[in-house]
């Protein structure tokens, strides 16, 4: 449809429709021409590629800007800015509260202030805070509760203020299993309760499990709609997979997985044998310069497999870097990061410490042992710039940095290590979703140096973003090796994997 008509009849029934949604930033058509249905009491998915325009569309519907050309309209005609500003909730994966506030004073915000009355919690406030489990919270300041009781806080302000869309943007990206449980309970009982709810993520088992419907978007448009028995992660994968030009990825990867001629693999491994049967005779090699990711539901051996690399399964058979064998020769050119973040970091040092405190004696300590304070300080500030963790100064603890910050110390602290090989378990678990990009492009640029990555990962997509290569485990035996760039056979590799991962749900 051209951007700026309004073909279509206007949605009945509560309901919102896009039509020819248009938005352009300089040189960039951020949307061309989206057109989409949203009906009350249903919970619709949209996914889509990085750069899609999702969180345009989602800042146009939030009323945060105006789109270039078409229209927004419900029952009643055209939806303004002001009446979008004033009827949508966008719930962000990190709350956008006043942290100074308490729990309830948040709620209130944007109430009404009367010449002699400051707004006050009523019966009704209370008994929402209650239904949420925000109650017990109400007089804390909201940068003192936990990140998933912030989220209930910004969902119970949009309830309180009567907002009838509601955007969860990524919501779960940081939060726990139990936590993500939760929100989730709560987001259906938005959506029974009549209101229209939009979930943008990047996990392919919650759009399945979550909603009935789910719009892909691409270049700015949709680009494909999925529901019914034809909503599967395989068919999302497949939707998500089939646009990338060859060129998107292909080049980089083609250039990486370079050899030059006569140069070993940086890892090889043959007939390697878990003790314990996790897996049996597994077989493949790593280039310098490339980026794998291991995937599979736990049972599958692929999380072992890792491990055993790492020196922390005992398995047998085959294994060499750089030509050269044996597991203690491995082990020490390689450097692991664990996916619980307690185990890499110190929580009683601060971010300067834990960012150097896998660095060899002699680089932090004088021939006296005494050590160097000076240069450990500045080296610190280097690293922290380096490796994008937002801190405010190296000597805050590490305790106060959000989850992907913590988790790129980690990675800073193995990487600083130099080592050949950079084994890692699920290195963005818990993380949201801006860590996450850039915890994968400070692997990329480690692997591009020279060095190689083995990544054990539990969400295809981001395999696909982050990965040069896909090895995918199914009961002990690696069932497929999967170039992320090999265009050609790209739909069926989709569905390899998310058959893969589908059994983990
Ligand atoms: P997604 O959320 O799907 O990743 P976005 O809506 O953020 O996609 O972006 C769509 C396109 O618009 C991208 O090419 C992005 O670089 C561009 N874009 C988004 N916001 C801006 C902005 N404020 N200024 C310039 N370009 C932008």
């Amino acid at each position: 449809m051209t951007p700026g008509v309004s073909a279509a009849p206007l949605s009945k029934g509560g309901g919102i429709a896009l039509r020819g949604l248009a938005k352009s930033y300089g040189n960039t058509r951020a949307l061309q021409g989206l057109d989409l249905d949203l009906a009350p009491g249903e919970i619709l998915g949209i996914a889509g590629p990085n750069g899609a325009g999702k969180s345009t569309l989602i800042r146009i519907l939030a009323g945060e800007e105006d789109a270039d050309a078409g229209q927004i309209s419900n029952d009643d005609g055209h939806c303004t800015r002001e009446f979008l500003a004033k009827h949508v909730a966008v719930v962000h994966q990190e709350p956008q509260l006043f942290p100074n506030l308490t729990v309830a004073e948040n709620l209130l915000v944007g109430r009404e202030r009367t010449r002699f009355f400051r707004p006050r919690i009523r019966q009704p406030d209370r008994e929402l805070m209650s239904t949420m489990g925000i109650l017990v919270h109400s007089n804390d300041a909201v940068s003192k509760v936990r990140l998933a009781t912030r989220q209930r806080v910004e969902i119970g302000r949009a309830l309180a203020r009567n907002a009838k869309i509601f955007l969860f943007d990524e919501p779960n990206s940081a939060l726990s299993a139990d936590e993500s449980r939760d929100l989730f309970r709560e987001l259906h009982k938005v959506s029974e309760a009549g209101n229209i709810v939009i979930l943008v993520t990047h996990r392919l088992d919650d759009l399945v499990r979550h909603t009935r419907r789910v719009a892909l978007i691409r270049d700015g448009r949709i680009d494909g709609q999925l529901t019914g028995t034809g909503l599967t992660e395989e068919a999302i994968a497949r939707l998500l997979v089939r646009g990338l030009e060859p060129d998107e990825k292909s080049n980089d990867a083609a250039r990486r997985a370079r050899k030059e001629p006569g140069e070993p693999p940086l890892l090889q491994v043959s007939a390697w044998c878990h003790t314990a049967k996790a897996f049996s005779n597994v077989e493949f090699a790593l280039a310098s310069r490339e980026v794998v990711a291991v995937l599979g539901v736990e049972g599958s051996g692929a999380r072992e497999v890792l491990r055993s690399i790492a020196g922390f399964e005992n398995s047998r058979g085959d294994i060499r870097l750089r030509g050269r064998e044996g597991v203690a020769h491995v082990r020490s050119a390689t450097a692991y990061v664990a996916p619980s973040r307690s185990e890499s970091l110190f929580h009683n040092l601060t971010v300067g410490d834990n960012i150097l405190a896998r660095l060899a004696r002699p680089e932090i300590a004088n021939i006296y042992g005494r050590l160097k304070k000076a240069e450990m300080q500045s080296r610190a500030d280097v690293e922290i710039r380096r490796f994008w963790v937002k801190a405010e100064s190296a000597s805050q603890s590490i305790t106060t940095l959000s989850g992907g910050n913590q988790q790129k110390v980690a990675i800073a602290q193995a990487i600083l290590k130099r080592p050949q090989l950079i084994l890692l378990e699920e290195p963005t678990r818990g993380v949201d979703i801006g860590s996450k990009r850039e915890i994968y492009q400070l692997l990329r640029d480690f692997a591009d140096d020279g060095a190689g990555v083995l990544m054990f990962c539990t969400e295809i997509l981001e395999v696909f973003e982050a990965a040069d290569r896909v090895l995918v485990f199914v009961q002990g035996r690696l069932a497929a090796s999967i170039k992320t760039a090999d265009h050609e056979r790209i739909e069926e590799l989709a569905a390899t994997v998310a058959r893969a991962a589908g059994e983990a749900v």
